[in-house]
C-alpha cells in the first residue's frame, strides 16, 4: 500500500491566535526563526490560516530573513530577565524557567514506545549562530497512526513526507530527510523557542523542558507573568 501523502505533525496541534474574525495557527516555526534572527519588529501578512510549512523546519524562514536583511531602529530594545525560578507541570510534562546570565534551552524527550526516537536530551545556548546551526534545521515529526485523525480534523495542512519526519512502529519512514540523529529533541527546542517568543521580548533564562509542548509552554509564560517578582524588564544596548 503506498504511503499517504501527508504525515501527522504533532507539534502543529497548537492553539490558534485570534482577533475578531481573523485567526492563525501553527506560527511556532516562523516565530522561532524570527526570534533566532534577533528580530523584534516585523509585520507578517498572511492570506491563509497558517504560515507555509516549507521544509518543516525554521531554517527555511531563517534563510529568507537573512536574505531580506534587517534594519536597526532607534527605539529602545528590551529583554525579559527571569529573576526567580518558575515551574509548571501538566500530567507528565514539566518546564522550569530559571534565572541565567544568558538564554539557554535544554530538553528531555521520552518516546520509549518507539525505537525510532527513544530518549533524547539536548542543551544549547540560545545565540543566533547556535540556533542557525543546531536547532533551525531540525524538522517537525509525527506518527503515521495519527494521520487519519488529524486529516479529518483538518490539522497539519501542508505537512507531507517531503518535509515531515514520519514514524511508523520503530522506523522513520523517510529517514533520508533526517539532518541529525537526535533531530526530534532539537525540534522540540525549536518549538519551545517559537512559543517563548510570545513573551513579547527576548527571554533571558534557562528553559528546561521535560516532555513538554504547547500547553506547557503557554502555562509557563502565564506563570511567569502572573507575578512581577518573577522577572524584570531590562534595556539592551
Ligand atoms: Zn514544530
Amino acid at each position: 500500500m503506498p504511503a499517504p501523502e501527508t504525515a501527522a505533525i504533532k507539534c502543529s496541534i497548537t492553539p490558534t491566535f485570534a482577533s475578531g474574525d481573523a485567526k492563525v495557527g501553527v506560527i511556532e516555526h516562523l516565530m522561532a526563526a524570527v526570534s533566532g534572527a534577533g528580530i523584534d519588529d516585523l509585520l507578517v501578512t498572511l492570506d491563509g490560516p497558517e504560515p507555509p510549512i516549507l521544509d518543516g523546519d525554521a531554517l527555511s524562514y531563517f534563510k529568507l530573513l537573512e536574505q531580506a536583511g534587517t534594519r536597526a531602529q532607534s527605539g529602545p530594545k528590551h529583554a525579559i530577565k527571569v529573576t526567580r525560578t518558575v515551574a509548571v507541570t501538566i500530567k507528565d510534562a514539566s518546564i522550569t524557567l530559571s534565572p541565567a546570565d544568558a538564554a539557554e534551552y535544554s530538553y528531555d524527550l521520552d518516546y520509549s514506545n518507539t525505537k525510532a526516537i527513544g530518549r533524547q536530551s539536548y542543551t544549547v545556548p540560545f545565540t543566533r549562530d547556535s540556533f542557525a546551526r543546531e536547532i533551525a534545521p531540525a524538522r517537525t515529526f509525527g506518527f503515521m497512526h495519527e494521520l487519519e485523525m488529524l486529516n479529518k480534523m483538518g490539522l497539519g495542512r501542508g505537512a507531507s513526507l517531503q518535509n515531515t519526519l514520519a514514524i511508523e512502529g520503530d522506523t522513520v519512514i523517510n529517514k533520508d530527510l533526517m539532518r541529525f540523529p537526535d533531530e526530534f529533541v532539537r525540534h522540540k527546542i525549536l518549538d519551545a523557542i517559537g512559543d517563548m517568543a510570545l513573551a513579547g521580548a527576548p527571554l533571558i533564562a534557562r528553559f528546561h523542558g521535560v516532555k513538554s509542548g504547547h500547553a506547557t509552554n503557554n502555562a509557563v509564560l502565564r506563570a511567569l507573568f502572573a507575578d512581577p517578582a518573577n522577572y524584570m524588564t531590562i534595556d539592551l544596548a
